[in-house]
């Protein structure tokens, strides 16, 4: 129970890997301010269920990350509810795949406010609590597309590459502040963002959604097995640990071996 007396902000954490996140860190003793979006009874049911089985306060808040001023609230709340931000998990992320000549406009912008221009309002609307606290964690959920590209995916890869570049200035500006700022990036993670590719390929290439997995498991990764939500949020954890104090400014591959070759 080392995030005793913590408080956590997950982005995206109704479902998916941000979810796995929170339970994880909600595990290890921190409170957690829940956001995403869902059907208002089920996260209610989310958030009392997650109180109950791991003993901590939990609050929601159903910000959208892409609008400044949503953002600055939700950081409020965290301070009034819970009484601090001490660790902020930007995981909130979404996708769309088509050929840099076709992307829509619209489509661009989507990508770039919620995995780009989210964690830089949450991250700039953080700082200053942490800062007066002298200890904060930032952890950005990017992806080995912040490493590395694949075809069709023009947006997702420029915002994730971008996400490290924010990871990399904002750890340099605070490295004297007791606060580190990293970057976990995940391979694939069976999740219902990945799901969605799975099922879109599968009709388009006349597979089952099960021979599909596999293809698309090996033609980027050395391992045939996905990263789990809680995987990930282990690492979090250690990210959050006494042991992990000057690991700043890095992006950390938890990826079956994808960007390796
Ligand atoms: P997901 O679609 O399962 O979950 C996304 C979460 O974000 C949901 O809770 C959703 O409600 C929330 N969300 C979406 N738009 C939002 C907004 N504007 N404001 C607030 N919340 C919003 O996705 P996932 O697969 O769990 O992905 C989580 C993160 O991990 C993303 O940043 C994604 O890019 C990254 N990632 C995923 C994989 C993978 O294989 N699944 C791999 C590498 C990186």
């Amino acid at each position: 129970m080392n995030l005793k007396g913590k408080v956590a902000l997950v982005t995206g954490s109704t479902g998916g890997i941000g979810l796995g996140i929170a339970q994880m860190l909600a595990q290890d003793g921190a409170a957690l301010l829940l956001n995403g979006f869902g059907e208002a009874a089920e996260i209610e049911k989310l958030r009392a269920d997650t109180a109950k089985k791991y003993g901590v306060r939990v609050a929601y808040s159903g910000a959208d990350i892409s609008k400044p001023g949503e953002v600055k609230a939700m950081v409020e709340q965290a301070h009034k509810e819970l009484g601090s931000l001490d660790i902020l998990v930007n995981n909130a992320g979404v996708q769309f795949t088509s050929p840099v000549q076709d992307f829509p406009d619209k489509e661009w912008d989507r990508l770039i406010a919620i995995n780009l221009s989210g964690p830089f309002y949450t991250t700039r609307a953080a700082i200053p609590g942490m800062k007066a606290r002298g200890w904060g964690r930032i952890i950005n959920i990017a992806s080995a597309h912040g490493l590395v590209a694949s075809a069709e995916k023009s947006a997702y890869v420029a915002a994730k590459h971008g996400v490290v570049g924010l990871t990399k200035v904002t750890a340099l500006e605070l490295a004297n502040d007791g606060i580190t700022v990293n970057a976990i990036c995940p391979g694939w993670v069976l999740t219902p963002l990945v799901q969605k590719q799975i099922d879109a390929r599968a009709q388009a290439e006349g597979k089952t959604p099960e021979v599909m997995r596999d293809q698309l498991l090996s033609e980027k990764q050395a391992m045939i097995k996905f990263t789990t939500p809680e995987q990930i949020g282990a690492l979090a954890v250690f990210l959050c640990s006494d042991g992990a104090a000057t690991i700043t400014g890095t992006p950390l591959s938890i990826d079956g071996g994808w960007v390796a070759q």
